[in-house]
């Protein structure tokens, strides 16, 4: 049969809409579930005032909405949503506070997973960014104790930099380094530091290999953290010569310098205790020192 024009036209016409649809932008889909982004998307319901755009773009609304943002805190000092019975056993920790973003079920545990042991490393910067309403919240938390004489916070501008000297990370063992490519708490550091301008230090030395946490006791875990790390003696150096040159300036009231200490997961704390009593030992100028940790088991 002999194409007609208008055969012609139809097929040219049908070719026209079937690239255009091709070349139409696809939506994303979404890093953790695979499903196209705008599935979802309707019935999600964003408790979070705070996600990035980047969060937004990268997770569907599902995912979105089934992250367990930890925003009520039962225990001051490690950040739990429920009362704590490890605090009230051991009140004196060597470090200020504890605060974590989410708290550890099921959905965190695999997007962990994804990151950590797959090797998703796209999912390092939401991971960063899930920190950052916590960060802010945690700073926020201590410009409150500089309020003025008359109990009002101070009307002038804070800024989050001026509340901290040094982000630093609790290290991981050399071997397994190597395996993963990359340390997690470091990444999520890094974030944060160059997100607010902070020096990233690193502070911290990871002495020996452990054996996989999970497995022990507390009593065995909280023996075997204790000599796994220690202060790395030329950073510390450098903390006090670069902190007290500026200690003062932006808060004349402060006497000490202010270490935030990044992980991914608390659990017990007894790696916080470790980290913080490392830094501590080596301090030759007293030490403030707050953890944030992305997930609290
Ligand atoms: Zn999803
Ligand atoms: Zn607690």
């Amino acid at each position: 049969m002999k194409d007609s024009p208008q055969n012609w036209l139809q097929r040219i016409q049908s070719a026209f809409t079937a690239s255009a649809q091709l070349l139409a932008p696809r939506p994303a889909a979404c890093l953790l579930c695979g499903k196209p982004q705008n599935e979802a998307r309707s019935a999600a319901n964003y408790n979070h005032a705070k996600l990035t755009t980047r969060l937004r773009q990268s997770l569907c609304g599902a995912c979105l909405s089934a992250i367990p943002w930890l925003t009520r805190i039962a225990c001051l000092k490690c950040g739990r949503g429920i009362p704590c019975e490890d605090c009230i056993r051991s009140p004196h920790r060597p470090f200020v506070c504890n605060r974590s973003a989410v708290h550890y079920n099921q959905a965190m545990r695999a997007m962990l997973a994804l990151y950590k042991y797959r090797g998703n490393e796209q999912l390092a910067p939401l991971l960063g960014d899930m920190l950052l309403p916590t960060f802010e919240a945690m700073t926020a938390e201590i410009s409150r104790r500089f309020s003025t004489p008359s109990g009002r916070r101070s009307k002038a501008k804070w800024r989050i930099a001026d509340y901290w000297d040094a982000v630093t990370y609790v290290p991981v063992s050399e071997e397994r380094s190597i395996d993963r490519g990359f340390n997690q708490a470091e990444q999520l550091a890094s974030h944060i530091a160059q997100r607010y301008r902070l020096p990233l230090m690193h502070l911290l030395i990871r002495s020996r290999h452990s054996e996989k946490q999970s497995f022990k006791t507390r009593s065995e875990r909280m023996r075997d953290t204790k000599s796994l790390f220690s202060g790395n003696s030329a950073e510390l150096r450098m903390l006090h010569t670069y902190a007290l040159s500026s200690l003062g300036r932006a808060q004349p009231s402060r006497k000490v310098i202010r270490v935030l200490l990044i992980d991914d997961i608390f659990t017990t704390g007894s790696t916080a205790d470790a980290c913080s009593e490392q830094l501590n030992r080596h301090a030759e100028h007293p030490l403030e020192i707050y953890v944030l940790t992305w997930a609290r088991s």
